[in-house]
């Protein structure tokens, strides 16, 4: 289930990995492309997905995401803020004078409902960067601690199944 940002009163991401045990990642073509060659995305009537494997995310190691930077899938990025183009008013967000419908979903235990502040707001504004191409890399929004911070996330799921240390 999704509110509209402005009904959020707080939200930090303490990196459990619950989200990446719960959703399937939905990719753009491009971000389907990046990732082929690791055998661990699939395309289905013409939607393209990260696969479950062992009901979490394969690129999941421990609680942490082995794709960081570029390479994090845009849903990942943004989670739990979710970026649309139409919406109802509660969810609007005018950046550059454009108009978003910044919504957020409740299934992050980290997130409380109420009346919205400008910590809020800061995160709004994150995810409609990060929406836009503004920014390739999340500095509030979903856990960005790799789980092998000295190796190239892109080497990291190589080593898939490796356990983390963290
Ligand atoms: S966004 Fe929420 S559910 Fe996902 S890792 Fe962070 S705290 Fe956990
Ligand atoms: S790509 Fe990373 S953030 Fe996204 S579901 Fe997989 S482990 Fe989680």
């Amino acid at each position: 289930m999704k509110v509209p940002w402005r009904m959020v009163s707080s939200w930090y991401c303490s990196a459990c990995g619950k989200c990446c045990k719960e959703y399937k990642v939905r990719l753009s073509f491009y971000e389907y492309l990046k990732l082929k060659h690791t055998g661990f995305v699939e395309e289905k009537v013409g939607r393209y997905y990260i696969k479950k494997i062992k009901n979490t995310c394969p690129f999941q190691i421990g609680n942490l995401c082995s794709l960081q930077g570029k390479t994090k899938p845009l849903a990942c990025k943004l989670y739990p803020f979710v970026v649309l183009k139409r919406g109802d008013e509660k969810a609007l967000y005018e950046y550059n004078n454009e108009e978003f419908y910044v919504y957020v979903e409740v299934g992050c235990p980290n997130l409380k409902l109420g009346r919205s502040n400008k910590k809020i707001e800061s995160l709004v504004k994150e995810a409609v960067q990060l929406f836009l191409g503004k920014r390739d890399t999340n500095l509030i929004t979903c856990s960005r601690f790799s789980p092998t911070p000295h190796q190239s996330p892109l080497l990291a799921y190589s080593t898939f199944p490796q356990k983390s240390t963290l």
